[in-house]
């Protein structure tokens, strides 16, 4: 593709989606600046000096994103930048075009492109792209899922080797950057408060959740329980021929992917006159039946028959699937205890599923906040919470939610020199909290960057404090 040589485009922000936006663009024969604040580590500083010796200008240090070069016909952004950075806001004014490397990715897609199945919502994306992943390949496709889980969509666009349809996980960041993105179907799985920090309130952040559907080809998938996610399908720009699927925990009307018995069935992707409904697949065969992932499951079923496949791989692919670590896994059960990491719940709204799956729980929470407020959360499951242990910066806020909503349940702080003093700290405050029968719950409703690397060495920290504590 020659039309990229002499393009002069700027990637801001050196990290994974960074490094591969200005490796592609360099190969495609662009003149590629790249610019970062932070100088990194040692493995940046390599990826940093191949991308010069093939001919690319990185700049990385303080100061450096502080204002655009003079001559830029495009600007590619990471995930992590703010709109309103002033390199954004100077691109905007002088008009040069900001793309996300999902704008980039649709852009690249190539001659013969595989379809896009996406998928967004406020909590539940990785589980339900690596559902589907499971199902697009018992029906013997090569399928792969994309985005924030594993291998970046660059890197699936250009792979040679191809793909029949792409799983892709789509955040609220990058839809806030995609203009021309047209999937083959798409869901938003639900709309909570979350990154409102980053996208400047609730209206901006559905705007952008809501930009999944534009351009949808066959199908918006769209959650019953969730009269937000219906909005935003009736909002969106169809192709069409586009239809509304909806998905619900019950009975499904016609048109609609829902719970009969203890059945997955679909009676929206069902030929007119041969059959009303379509067995899916039984509860049974799900790795966990929590109502949230059941959810999850239905999404993912709807969309891989948006895309033609048969009723036997959904329930082949559901049977196949497991649930990626730190989302409720038991890490330990003692002295009738048991110790479950949820480090992935980094909201209120994911927060709540995980409190719901348990009875009697000693909740451990805290951390970033990202603008969310807890007093709903708190309400919802006051019940079920006979302790609470609290931890990082924004804890004050679900301290206060307690004490207005809960203020019987016991609280305790829980501080410590390093990620691991600190969850000593916390395992010996749930212990003190714990009774035989609850399940201390690692759910903390926050973001984890204050006092963990990401929510994997939080859910780490956690599970090895508990088997320091003699328990695994
Ligand atoms: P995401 O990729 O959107 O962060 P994950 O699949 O990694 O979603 O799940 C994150 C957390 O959100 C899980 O640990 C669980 O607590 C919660 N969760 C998962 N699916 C749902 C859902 N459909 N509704 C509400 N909460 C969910």
């Amino acid at each position: 593709d020659s039309s990229w040589e002499g393009v002069r485009a700027v990637v801001a922000g050196f990290g994974v989606s960074g490094f591969a936006a200005a490796d592609t663009l360099n190969h495609l024969g662009a003149s590629v600046v790249v610019l970062d604040e932070s100088e990194g580590d040692d493995h940046r500083r390599e990826q940093a000096h191949l991308l010069e010796v093939l001919g690319a200008d990185v700049r990385l240090g303080p100061g450096t994103t502080a204002s655009l070069p003079g001559d830029v016909d495009l600007v590619v952004t990471s995930p992590g930048w703010r709109p309103s950075a002033p390199l954004l806001t100077e691109a905007a004014g002088r008009g040069i075009p900001v793309w996300g490397e999902v704008e980039l990715a649709w852009r690249l897609r190539g001659s013969d492109p595989a379809p896009w199945l996406a998928v967004t919502g406020t909590n539940g994306k990785t589980t339900t792209v690596q559902m589907l992943e499971a199902i697009l390949q018992a029906a013997d496709l090569r399928a792969q899922a994309v985005g924030n889980v594993g291998t970046p969509i660059l890197e699936a666009v250009m792979d040679p080797e191809g793909r029949d349809v792409l799983a892709v996980e789509l955040s609220s960041f990058q839809l806030h950057w995609t203009q021309s993105m047209s999937a083959e179907a798409a869901a938003v799985l639900n709309l909570a408060p979350d990154h409102y920090d980053w996208h400047g309130g609730a209206q901006a952040y559905a705007a952008a959740k809501g930009k999944v559907y534009e351009q949808v080809q066959r199908a918006c998938v769209y959650n019953v329980a969730d009269e937000a996610t219906m909005h935003l399908v009736e909002e969106a720009d169809v192709v069409e021929g586009a239809r509304a699927i909806g998905f619900t925990l019950g009975i499904p009307d016609r048109g609609m992917v829902g719970i009969v018995d203890d059945l997955l069935v679909d009676r929206a992707f069902v030929e007119e006159r041969a059959t009303s409904a379509a067995e899916l697949a039984s509860l049974s065969d799900l790795d966990d039946a929590s109502p949230h992932n059941v959810q999850n499951a239905l999404a993912a079923a709807a969309l891989a028959r948006a895309h033609g496949v048969p009723a036997v791989a959904v329930r082949n692919g559901l049977r196949a699937f497991r649930l990626g670590p730190h989302r409720i896994s038991t890490v330990a059960e003692a002295d009738g205890v048991r110790w479950v990491d949820d480090s992935k719940a980094t909201n209120p709204h994911a927060a709540r599923a995980s409190l719901q799956a348990f009875d009697q729980v000693v909740w451990v929470a805290g951390g970033l906040a990202k603008g969310a407020a807890y007093g709903d959360l708190v309400r919802d499951a006051r019940d079920r919470i006979r302790g609470a242990v609290l931890i990082g910066a924004d804890r004050e806020l679900i301290a206060a939610a307690l004490a207005e909503h809960a203020p019987d349940v016991p609280v305790e702080l829980a501080d410590g020199a390093d990620a691991d003093a600190l969850m000593d700290s916390v395992v010996a405050a749930s212990r003190r909290l714990a009774h035989p029968g609850d399940t201390v719950l690692l759910a903390p409703a926050a973001a984890s960057m204050d006092q963990f690397r990401d929510y994997a060495h939080r859910g780490d920290a956690f599970a090895e404090a508990v088997r320091r504590l003699g328990h695994s």
